[in-house]
């Protein structure tokens, strides 16, 4: 596996560091640190060990098939939102399991999803009655998903399933509506998803509901798929309540345990980097137009939202100059947040964001005709090489035909 640098990736690096490390490279541009990614992988591997779980990775957090090779060591398969995650998984992951859940599926992909998923996982008793028995007949895995009504997050809907009014999962009342025989001996397993970026103190708690609710029905599976949102790689996360939570779904009963996280793979194991376009001042704030957009760039800033690590730089306030750090786009609200930094900020200044590699390449998009970030490779002996460039053409080529 060659020599992989195993301290801290850039936890503690300040940011003229940073500068020095990336300064050269054309921005904006991400940086996914092989290092800071086999880390991940390792603990996530050493977590479906202990636990006695298998472990996919959520494709749809991290898609970057260039570290696939890396990544396959460590986890038994990808877990995919559709047809071309789908593909991405079974062509670039060859020989692992490719499971796939979908709120529906299409009639005019169905087909097409049967010659790369081998776990099929359905959102409702009316798409398991149209599609379940073709996935059957193709010797494919069927699940469907189960909504156990429990949440364990606050004020965080757009991320709760669990949410009253929830479009995702099958309710025990549905279940008891509409579930016949002929459909219940079309499943194969069982799969929940209730959780976002939290310890596994949620998913004990989720975990007894699940046997409360649907307990009486485990018997009759061979698995369950206990989603992702298991941030297992975040420091102090309680790998102790994960091995509980997994003994206690097995204990007595003949099931296979999947887990699929998606962030945990790449937590922490990506930069953005980018420059200073501009500077001004508004009465006493002081801001920068940086060659990154929030809007573009890290959609989840504003979705999630969240403030992302700015490495070198502080809390608003806690050093002397203080940034307001926004993006080229015309969108007022284009703004990563507020930053304060040892001396004056200077246009052509190159700053690093970190935890940018999860729901970033991705999720990025071309509004108001922004380029997209090169894709860079940072190996584990430092060195950078460049994976993707963007230009005119891919944000021309959505709008249209050539
Ligand atoms: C989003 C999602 C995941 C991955 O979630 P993370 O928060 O990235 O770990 C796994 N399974 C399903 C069904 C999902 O929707």
């Amino acid at each position: 596996m060659g020599t992989i640098d195993t301290r801290p990736p850039f936890a503690a690096l300040e940011g003229r560091e940073a500068k020095a490390l990336f300064g050269d490279i054309a921005t904006p541009a991400y940086v996914i640190d092989e290092g800071a990614l086999l880390r991940n992988c390792r603990l996530l591997a050493e977590a479906g060990e202990k636990a006695g779980a298998r472990i996919l990775l959520a494709e749809k957090a991290f898609s970057n098939y260039d570290f696939f090779p890396l990544m396959a060591p460590y986890l038994d398969g990808t877990e995919a939102s559709g047809l071309y995650e789908a593909r991405l998984g079974k062509e670039k992951m060859p020989g692992k399991e490719v499971h796939v859940f979908s709120a529906a599926y299409r009639e005019d992909e169905f087909e097409a999803l049967l010659n790369y998923a081998d776990h099929i996982i359905f959102n409702s008793i009316s798409q398991l009655e149209h599609f379940g028995w073709r996935a059957r007949q193709a010797g494919k895995e069927v699940g469907l998903r189960i909504n156990p009504e429990h949440s364990t997050q606050e004020g965080h809907d757009i991320y709760d399933p669990c949410a009253v009014g929830s479009r995702l999962g099958v309710t025990r009342q549905e279940w008891d509506g509409q579930m016949t025989p002929k459909m219940l001996s079309l499943i194969d397993g069982l799969h929940f998803h209730t959780l976002c970026e939290q310890d596994s103190d949620a998913l004990e708690e989720t975990l007894d509901v699940v046997l409360q609710r649907f307990g009486d029905v485990l018997p009759d599976m061979k698995w369950l798929n206990m989603g992702g949102g298991h941030h297992i790689t975040r420091p102090g996360y309680h790998m102790d309540g994960l091995v509980r939570a997994v003994k206690k779904a097995k204990e007595g009963r003949n099931l296979t345990v999947y887990l699929e996280p998606g962030e945990a793979f790449a937590l922490n194991a990506g930069y953005l980097v980018t420059k200073v376009l501009d500077i001004t001042r508004k009465g006493e704030t002081m801001i920068a137009i940086l060659d990154a957009s929030a809007a573009c760039h890290m959609p989840d800033v504003l979705e999630m939202p969240y403030r992302p690590p700015l490495y070198g730089a502080g809390e608003p306030g806690d050093k002397p100059f203080t940034y307001r750090l926004g993006g080229p786009t015309c969108l007022a609200g284009d703004v990563v947040g507020d930053y304060s930094f040892a001396s004056p900020l200077a246009i052509g200044d190159t700053l690093v964001f970190g935890d940018m590699a999860i729901y970033t390449t991705c999720k990025n998009n071309t509004f108001n005709g922004m380029p997209l970030p090169s894709i860079y490779r940072r190996s584990g002996d430092g060195t950078l090489s460049l994976l993707a460039r963007f230009g005119y053409e891919d944000f021309f080529c959505r709008l249209g035909r050539r």
